[in-house]
């Protein structure tokens, strides 16, 4: 059975009274070379484990569990889990799992795998619900050695920019804290059943296993990136004492000099280098004061 054949997936969806959920941010892939492409490039050991968030009717599970060891998939959806049951009934290195990722005790669900080998994340992520998502997979501390998601290609141009670039939001600074993001390729709105009204890119992020960074105080540091991305149109000092209001105007500006930076600067600007830097001398200066 082609699971990308748009007759196919019409078919399998009628077959269990099925409609597309908007809610849950159904678009299923409707191209094969696209599948085959993900499941290619996000991860490069064919014995890890893939976790899969929200598989669908199991287009991109299927090729998953051809080319690694085990397959964990999380669908919230519960009116999918039998089409999961019918469509890879002969993937037997498929564990589906009827739960929200944003509730799932990732811990615990991974635990055993971790204990076997590598293992990663694949998806092809629900847009109402892609940065929360992200978010939870990096701040969960767990060693995945890749995630690997396709979303709107906005969102993967914030990820993927650079320090300077127009693109660069708070999100670029701490992606890159937790790893190193690269664009993989832009997958057209046709491609999808039903087509979102925008594009989508595939981003791979390979986790690093040792932060290149280390804050003083990781929640001043994400404080510093979140205060600096806050207000765009305002100038380094005035950004950072809309939320800093331990420390003065001019105690902020003596701070980003010491630091090295015109205090004219703006927070895009930074890197997450800048940021380690910034903050640090940020979180010295509100210990003296205590
Ligand atoms: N993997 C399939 C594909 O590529 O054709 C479907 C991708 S579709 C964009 C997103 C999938 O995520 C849907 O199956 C949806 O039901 C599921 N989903 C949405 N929110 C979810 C959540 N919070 N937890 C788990 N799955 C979710």
């Amino acid at each position: 059975m082609n699971l990308c054949d748009i007759k196919t997936i019409k078919q399998v969806m009628a077959m269990f009274s099925l409609n597309f959920r908007k809610e849950f941010g159904q678009n299923f892939l409707t191209n094969n070379m696209v599948v085959e492409d993900i499941a290619d490039n996000c991860c490069t050991h064919a014995n890890s484990t893939i976790l899969e968030i929200g598989p669908g009717i199991g287009s991109l599970t299927r090729e998953l569990s051809l080319r690694y060891k085990n397959v964990v998939a999380l669908e919230i959806d519960h009116g999918l889990i039998p089409v999961l049951k019918y469509t890879l009934h002969s993937c037997h290195n498929v564990k589906v799992i009827n739960e929200d990722v944003m509730k799932a005790d990732l811990d615990t669900i991974l635990a055993p795998y971790f204990a076997e080998g590598p293992v990663s994340v694949c998806a092809n992520l629900p847009y109402y619900i892609t940065t929360p998502i992200l978010m939870k997979l990096l701040e969960s501390t767990l060693p995945f050695e890749y995630i690997t998601i396709m979303i709107q290609s906005e969102v993967a141009d914030r990820l993927c920019a650079t320090p300077g670039d127009k693109n660069c939001g708070a999100i670029t600074s701490v992606l890159n804290y937790y790893g190193q993001p690269e664009n993989l390729f832009t997958v057209t709105a046709d491609n999808f059943i039903p087509a979102p009204k925008v594009d989508s890119s595939v981003v791979r992020i390979k986790l690093h296993r040792e932060k290149p960074y280390n804050p003083v105080d990781e929640a001043t540091f994400f404080r510093t990136i979140r205060a600096s991305f806050e207000q765009r149109r305002k100038t380094l000092p005035n950004s950072l004492a809309s939320v800093f209001g331990e420390l003065s105007k001019e105690e902020l500006i003596e701070i980003i000099v010491k630091c090295g930076y015109e205090p004219t600067i703006r927070g895009e600007k930074l890197g997450v280098a800048d940021f380690v830097t910034l903050s640090d001398e940020i979180f010295a200066r509100i210990k003296d004061k205590k």
